[in-house]
């Protein structure tokens, strides 16, 4: 790479329909930044009314499973990039195009334009020790071999400069010599990712390829092999890649990077999109949490930033309390519907799988739920927050802190005030107002604030010494539950 210039490009104008595509290897969990590179072509394809074309890069067998296949597709219509939609298109297999790329290759060997070799690995390094250059020095360029097993197909990579016009990152250019003659097709025949790719990308009419950065050194190559099989290159764009807090590119196995793992953990998919879509570029106006709508209308290949953008997982949770704190109360209870009968998604390194509700299924009840859902909404910025936050509701026995009710029973006046609160819930009206000023009348005899003596009260009713709003809670807990609650913590506190 010689170096990046700093003007943007105009994006080619092309006639007829544009055709973008996403083009992931099945290899495991769905990548965040796969789902932002999914997201950046599938917005560019409904803004320019064009295609999004999903294609499963699954040639490489020993890497890749069905099941990773099916969540790809899981995870796409999960960010709203759905097969059924008329801009969509596949998916298709790479490894059912085995007879494209043989007969490409054959096509590229006729025309002068690539040639095999025979030569072993050790002999290429020995070759390259010797001149005191590393790589292929071109050994068999004018050999005239012809194909067979263990022979290698090359291409002939001609001398000169190549300048890749680049949506994102302007115009590159790459010196020819530093570019060795890589390899087409392995000595079995069978093809290696660039070209695969590339002869894929042109039987499919792909008119523009937005990818990872990481790709960007694969280019030059690419756009040689499309000139050398006959079409003009599409428009490029790579774009700059996610890092962790270390700033260091997100990894599968330091961080967070599967969508299913926040899928699982209650991040709602408007939400994700959202955040995905400010990493390196932002709507106009002052706040990042827009619509869908607004993205596609205002999303930009050329203002996205050239460099690495932070996964801000706190702002990723940020967003997400602000998505669901902007549903209608029936919206949130419907959000929350998985995590409560135990049917959320699951994902490795998620405790809430399936049957993992806190309470027995039998003792939920969906009206408690819609009741308390506003206390709780406001509250959460997770919707696998919500279950530990709520249990005590819905467990016969909810388990008692036993730090928090030490220290909510060390003060003198915890236990005789817990105990006139208890004498005063017995006879009122049943109600939050009435809750709270029998509370607060029995702070204001024994000179208690209002807050203080709430620890006591919560600990013995809710088992913690954090929840959602206290009077509000007992309301729903009802006047029986609440005052046996009491009396089995007035008989621990002794
Ligand atoms: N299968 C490649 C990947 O997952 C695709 C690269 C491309 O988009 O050209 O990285």
């Amino acid at each position: 790479m010689l170096g990046c210039e700093a003007s943007r490009l105009v994006s080619t104008v092309v006639s007829g329909t544009p055709r973008y595509r996403f083009a992931p290897s099945p290899t495991g969990y769905f990548h965040v930044g796969g789902a932002r590179t999914a997201l950046y072509n599938w917005i560019l394809a409904l803004q320019n009314d064009g295609v999004f074309v999903l294609r499963i890069e699954d040639t490489d067998e020993s890497r890749n499973q069905p099941q990773w296949t099916q969540g790809i597709i899981d995870a796409l219509a999960w960010v709203g990039i759905n097969g059924d939609d008329p801009h969509f298109e596949g998916p298709y297999f790479q490894s059912a195009n085995a007879a494209a790329h043989t007969a490409a290759a054959q096509k590229l060997h006729e025309s002068g334009h690539a040639y095999y070799c025979d030569l072993t690995s050790e002999q290429i390094q020995e070759r390259a020790k010797a001149a005191g250059k590393p790589g292929y020095d071109g050994y068999s360029r004018d050999r005239g071999l012809s194909g067979g097993p263990g022979r290698v197909l090359r291409f002939k990579v001609p001398a000169g400069i190549t300048v890749v016009h680049d949506e994102v990152r302007g115009r590159v250019e790459f010196d020819n010599s530093t570019i060795e003659d890589f390899v087409l097709l392995r000595g079995n025949g069978s093809p290696v990712f660039i070209h695969a790719n590339v002869v894929d990308d042109i039987q499919m009419g792909i008119t523009n390829v937005v990818r990872a950065e990481e790709h960007l050194p694969n280019t030059p190559k690419q756009q040689m092999l499309w000139q050398a099989l006959g079409h003009e290159p599409p428009v490029w764009a790579h774009v700059p890649v996610l890092v962790n807090e270390q700033r260091k590119k997100l990894s599968k196995r330091r961080d967070k990077v599967a969508l299913e793992q926040y899928r699982a953990e209650g991040v709602v998919a408007d939400a994700m999109v959202n955040y995905l879509m400010t990493l390196g570029w932002a709507p106009s106006g002052d706040t990042e949490i827009v619509d869908f709508a607004r993205i596609v209308a205002e999303f930009r290949l050329a203002s996205v930033n050239h460099s690495s953008a932070f996964f801000d997982v706190k702002k990723l949770n940020a967003f997400n309390g602000e998505y669901l704190r902007k549903m209608s109360s029936d919206e949130f209870v419907a959000a929350c519907e998985p995590w409560l009968s135990g049917s959320a998604p699951s994902a490795p390194g998620v405790e809430n799988s399936p049957s993992a509700t806190p309470w027995p299924a039998e003792r939920f009840d969906r009206s408690v739920f819609a009741r308390i859902a506003p206390l709780v909404q406001t509250r959460v910025s997770l919707l696998s927050e919500v279950p530990a936050m709520i249990d005590f509701f819905f467990l016969a026995d909810p388990a008692i802190d036993a730090a928090a009710f030490d220290k909510a029973f060390s003060a003198e006046w915890a236990r005789p005030a817990l105990r006139s609160i208890r004498e005063q819930l017995v006879s009122v009206v049943w109600n939050v107002e009435a809750i709270k000023s029998v509370v607060e009348l029995i702070g204001a005899s024994l000179d208690v604030k209002l807050g203080k003596l709430q620890a006591p009260l919560r600990v013995a009713t809710t088992g913690r010494s954090v929840g959602p709003p206290l009077f509000e809670s007992l309301e729903v807990l009802g006047r029986d539950e609440t005052l046996r609650r009491i009396d089995v913590a007035l008989s621990r506190a002794g």
